[in-house]
């Protein structure tokens, strides 16, 4: 049955009317596709829908917006609603409505270092920041995931994503350090520990 412009619009948010499919992966119970209105929660997809995170563990952290560049967010975010401007708010993107979850065990430094390769293997090369950057900042969480990684390859990281998203041609480019950037926001000690210890490689 067809519920028409209007009856669309009566889902969702004031200025983010309608559904949306959300994806839940990752260690989750339930993953899958869902359609729920806009501004529906983290917290209702991952506890009432995924039925959490399997066998017990506790959640680490989620990675909004996209499988590849949506940014790596704390548990704080379970709240926010998911919606265009409440996102943006929160500094993430909502972008495909994708949500990976990831629980206490995870790496989030590989985590970066498999988004990056990714990017480093989908550059077009048509512009050197795109080019150089995403596998130069590959090499780099490289580096840190062996145990030989130094404080000062933390400001690199920083530098370099920032580059790299300021001076990339299309969005491929501007959007690949995102999770980089939002993992030194929000799990900044994981690359403290890890850089502040050389000879440990991260767990
Ligand atoms: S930013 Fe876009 S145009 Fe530049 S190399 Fe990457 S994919 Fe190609």
């Amino acid at each position: 049955m067809s519920i028409g412009f209007d009856g669309y619009r009566t889902f969702g948010t004031k200025t983010c009317p309608g559904t949306k499919l959300f994806t839940l992966s990752g260690n989750i119970g339930n993953p899958g596709v869902y359609e729920f209105p806009m501004g529906v929660t983290m917290r209702r997809l991952f506890e009432d829908v995924g039925a959490g995170c399997p066998n017990g563990k506790k959640l680490r952290g989620i990675q909004v917006g996209g499988s590849a560049s949506g940014a790596f967010v704390t548990p704080d975010n379970l709240d926010v609603p998911l919606d265009i401007e409440s996102c943006a708010a929160a500094g993430m993107s909502l972008g495909t409505g994708s949500l990976m979850f990831f629980d206490e065990d995870a790496d989030v430094i590989e985590l970066c270092r498999g988004c990056m390769a990714f990017f480093a293997e989908e550059t077009c090369a048509k512009c050197t920041p795109c080019r150089y950057g995403n596998k130069r900042i590959a090499d780099i969480l490289s580096v840190i995931l062996s145990g030989k990684g130094r404080m000062e390859d933390i400001e690199k990281l920083e530098k370099l994503s920032n580059y790299v998203s300021k001076n990339s041609l299309c969005g491929l480019g501007q959007a690949a350090p995102t999770p980089v950037l939002s993992a030194l926001r929000n799990f900044r000690d994981d690359y403290v520990k890890a850089c502040s210890s050389p000879g440990t490689a991260s767990a």
